[in-house]
């Protein structure tokens, strides 16, 4: 249990004293813990290790918390030791004691749920007794693996987008290839029955690392009957013999998030360069189809994701009833982001006239349909 002594047990002893939580997520929600350093393990394209994502962390130098932006590297260190190494103990015991300040941005959302008592309440399905148990034993050590892993593989990508924001190239480094190897032919291989939820959403393209492809393609020799994956995709690679491999294997459900930011080949040949309009649409039929023909047991879930940005404000609610059209179950959409393009980004510039076209599509019908996730783009117009 190394280090784990080094952090004192603070009130922990008395947590669950006297209180009656008929779910093991509320004694996280009652003493406001965030349960991710808990459950969650993510490994970046470089093989750092950390539980919380760029965006949700922070570290002012003058609390000194800058060791904490990694717990280490999938490359130097094993996965268990890495699990409860001094870094993330030291993290979890910060949580423990409600020690957000500083440490965890005010743009993490989880934060503001569990700091609200929101109903909203992150991993609220990841959390079991064995968690409570092991913190009320253990404190910052966890007996508990990981419960989500984050993969993100590398920055390689088939495409070459000109809003990129992870400057996918279609170059793998060494170091990407090496952290490929351990994470996708080691790691999890060794460690997939206890994962629930692996997410495998690379800054590039996921089917187009050779590791990560070998490990999808064996995925059915693996344990994974309680496994969710998640893929996020730019689908030109998703042919239909990568769909069988999916497909094949016991994989409780497959969460498929297919990025495509436009309505018609003319605006995604604008936006998407490297990509072909037409491999998209017959990957996607060919989901569409194996799911009429029932292949899937309603063990899928695809949305289409759609950045919003200036080629292609105008084909808004044309991509959802695209999406509708190609059987997807939810259509996401996202406001741009990027820094690279300035002049498609209209949210920032407030451009009047795509501001204008932006509030004519929202008004769309399509656009008030449950199944269309379109509140950043609202959020956008105040
Ligand atoms: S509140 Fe956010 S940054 Fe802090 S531990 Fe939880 S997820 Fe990570
Ligand atoms: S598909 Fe995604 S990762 Fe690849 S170049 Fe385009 S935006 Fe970047």
């Amino acid at each position: 249990m190394r280090g784990a002594q080094a952090h004192p047990r603070v009130h922990l002893d008395t947590l669950i004293d006297n209180q009656a939580f008929t779910e093991p997520w509320m004694f996280f929600q009652e003493h406001r813990i965030c349960p991710v350093p808990f459950v969650r393990f993510n490994v970046d394209s470089g093989g750092s290790v950390h539980c919380c994502c760029d965006i949700e962390r922070e570290s002012p130098p003058e609390l000194g918390l800058e060791s904490l932006q990694s717990f280490g590297n999938i490359c130097d260190e094993s996965y268990l030791s890495l699990w409860n190494g001094d870094k993330i103990m030291e993290w979890r015991w910060r949580v423990l004691n409600n020690k957000y300040e500083g440490m965890c941005s005010d743009a993490c959302s989880k934060k503001h749920r569990i700091l609200s008592g929101s109903p909203l309440f992150p991993h609220k399905d990841l959390v079991t007794w064995r968690h409570v148990e092991s913190i009320v034993e253990h404190g910052v050590y966890m007996a508990e693996l990981p419960g989500f892993v984050q993969a993100k593989g590398s920055r390689a990508c088939n495409l070459h987008c000109r809003m990129c924001r992870a400057n996918a190239t279609t170059r793998i480094t060494d170091e990407e290839s090496k952290t490929n190897g351990i994470l996708f032919a080691e790691v999890l291989p060794e460690y997939i029955h206890s994962i629930r939820v692996l997410e495998i959403a690379p800054a590039g393209e996921v089917f187009f690392h050779d590791q990560a492809n070998r490990f999808l393609e064996f995925l059915r020799d693996y344990d994974t009957e309680n496994l969710s994956l998640r893929v996020v995709t730019n689908g030109i690679l998703l042919t239909p013999r990568r769909v069988t491999w999916l497909e094949e294997s016991d994989i409780r459900f497959l969460h498929l998030n297919v990025s495509v930011d436009a309505a018609t080949e003319e605006t995604y040949k604008k936006i998407r360069l490297g990509g072909k309009w037409d491999v998209l649409m017959r990957n996607l039929a060919y989901i569409k189809e194996r799911r009429q023909k029932r292949c899937w047991n309603n063990r899928i879930h695809t949305t289409l994701s759609f950045v919003a940005q200036a080629p292609n404000v105008h084909e808004i609610a044309d991509f959802a009833r695209m999406a509708r059209a190609m059987g997807a179950d939810a259509v996401n959409f996202q406001r741009f982001g990027g820094v690279h393009m300035p002049s498609w980004n209209f949210f920032v510039s407030r451009d009047p006239v795509m501001m204008s076209e932006l509030r004519r599509q929202l008004r769309d019908p399509v656009m008030s349909e449950p199944w269309v996730l379109a509140d950043q783009l609202r959020r956008s117009l105040d």
